[in-house]
């Protein structure tokens, strides 16, 4: 691996972080520490804002037209995909996530790439009818920079999903990924700048969250942030925000339905409602973690879903399984705790996965569990655990699965299952969320599908055409021309 993970990358060039401090990343899988990244200040996050600063205001950068972005874009893209091995190989040891997994991640990555890339010029402006003798257009134009925090559990995606539209408008972004997890951002920004991104474009600055994070989206060099990560930090990103006047999307997770009617294809059911919470150990912001049955079915589909889960196997990324460890100690307990306490409440285990023989007894393993009868009101009901933890819990009609599904503060993600067309339509119409699938969950990486929250989910909109709307401002013009 080439990655020089100690320096930032601000401006085109490697640089030691200005007070010179590192910190250890750690390997989920063995817990032992496999690098020093930059434990950055700000005036780390000063110089990446001015240099990003200067690349819009008068470099190369911002000279650029949108086909030349797309070029770029596209260029990365294939360059992902020629360096696949080695990137997902960064991954996995970065985040513990099956082989398999960080596979497909790396493929996601390069998608976002490709889809930006092929956008960048065409996201067109419009011209309005006006008053006798006025020509008005409206122009769609860059923020200028754009501040970009990162959480740990997809950090190839994530770079994709963030920074590809953010780029395609033709913002000069600073990044900070997470701390645990950082590795293949700082590859990425290599890759990019072969790509032909000038110097810059983009810059990665890595860190504490409460130091180089704070500061990043306190800057008043900053003109829009986009945050991915928890309810709690959100809320600090987005007052950070408002004192310099600046906006921000909100990215924080969820606790997605699948809601289960009687007439339901249970078969094809099962093994999606499996997968949706323990692919990437349920670390995952639309991961699909309460499943909500229409009581005339519960026994049979419990019967079923204990079978299926009793079957999952957890272990280390080179074992291939179908979940990893947790990515920190730290989250490893705040899981664990979860468990702990429904179990503690007397609340049924109806399943668990089995964690495979042979794994480092220090790695961040968790068994994967899916909770029955869960009551409404138990914390492990609504919280967001983000871990591989289920909560099954009946509901008695469709009024009550409305009810039952709108119970969080969350609203990221749900699914639908049945067959009954007009039920399909109703239940999209009422579920409060971002996203509803019918009879499906995830439809794949999704770049091209829309995807954002309602309330403690968070606000904005990434992926898809959307994007490039959050990442760019109007400009209305109005000219008298007699
Ligand atoms: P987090 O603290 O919200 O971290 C997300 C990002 O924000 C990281 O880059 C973090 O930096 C940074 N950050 C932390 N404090 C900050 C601050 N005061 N100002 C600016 N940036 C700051 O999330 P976490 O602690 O890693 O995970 C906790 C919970 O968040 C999880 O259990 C889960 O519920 C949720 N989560 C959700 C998602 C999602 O996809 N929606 C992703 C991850 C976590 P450092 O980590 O580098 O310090
Ligand atoms: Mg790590």
């Amino acid at each position: 691996m080439k990655v020089d993970f100690s320096r930032n990358f601000i401006g085109g060039q490697w640089l030691d972080p200005v007070e010179g401090a590192t910190m250890p990343v750690y390997e989920p899988a063995t817990g032992k520490a496999f690098g020093e990244i930059a434990d950055s200040s700000q005036a780390d996050v000063d110089l990446a804002v001015g240099a990003a600063r200067r690349a819009f205001d008068d470099g190369a950068w911002g000279r650029t037209t949108a086909t030349e972005r797309g070029r770029m874009l596209t260029r990365l893209g294939d360059l992902i995909l020629s360096n696949a091995p080695e990137l997902s190989a960064i991954e996995a040891r970065d985040t513990g996530k099956p082989k398999s997994v960080a596979d497909a991640d790396i493929v996601a990555l390069a998608r976002y790439f490709e889809f930006y890339g092929g956008a960048a010029d065409k996201l067109h402006g419009e011209v309005i009818p006006y008053l006798g003798g006025y020509h008005v257009g409206v122009l769609n134009e860059p923020h200028g920079v754009t501040g970009h925090i990162l959480p740990w559990n997809y950090p190839a995606q994530m770079f994709g999903r963030t920074l590809a539209p953010a780029l395609a408008v033709g913002n000069a972004t600073v990044l900070k990924p997470a701390e645990d997890a950082c590795a293949t951002s700082l590859r990425l920004v290599e890759l990019a700048a072969e790509a032909g991104f000038p110097e810059g474009a983009i810059n990665i600055v890595t860190g504490k969250g409460h130091v180089a994070g704070a500061a990043l989206a306190a800057h008043h060099g900053v003109d829009f942030m986009s945050f991915t990560g928890s309810p709690e930090v959100g809320q600090i990103i987005q007052k950070l925000c408002a004192d310099h006047y600046i906006t921000c999307t909100l990215e924080l997770g969820g606790k997605s339905p699948h809601v289960v009617f009687a007439d339901a294809d249970l078969e094809a059911a099962i093994p999606v409602i499996v997968k949706a919470i323990v692919q990437n150990s349920g670390q995952t912001c639309s991961a699909g973690s309460r499943v909500l049955v229409e009581r005339a079915i519960y026994d049979t589909f419990a019967a079923l879903l204990a079978d299926a889960f009793s079957k999952v196997r957890v272990g280390a990324p080179e074992m291939d399984l179908d979940c990893g460890p947790i990515i920190t100690a730290k989250q490893q307990g705040r899981v664990q705790g979860f468990i702990d306490r429904a179990r503690a409440d007397g609340i049924e285990v109806i399943a668990q996965g089995q964690i495979a023989d042979g794994v480092a007894s220090d790695g961040y393993f968790v068994r994967p569990t899916v909770f029955g009868h869960v009551p409404r009101d138990n914390a492990i009901a609504y919280e967001e655990v983000f871990g591989p933890v289920l909560t099954v819990l009946p509901f008695e009609d469709e009024a009550d699965a409305v009810r039952l599904a709108n119970s969080t503060e969350y609203g990221l993600v749900a699914a639908v299952w049945t067959r009954d067309g007009a039920r399909q339509m109703r239940l999209v119409k009422k579920i409060r969320s971002g996203q509803v699938f019918v009879n499906c969950y995830g439809a794949g990486a999704g770049i091209e599908l829309p995807f954002g929250g309602a309330g403690k989910s968070g606000h904005g909109r990434e992926k898809g055409f959307a994007a490039l709307h959050d990442f760019s401002k109007t400009k209305t013009m109005v000219i008298n021309h007699g």
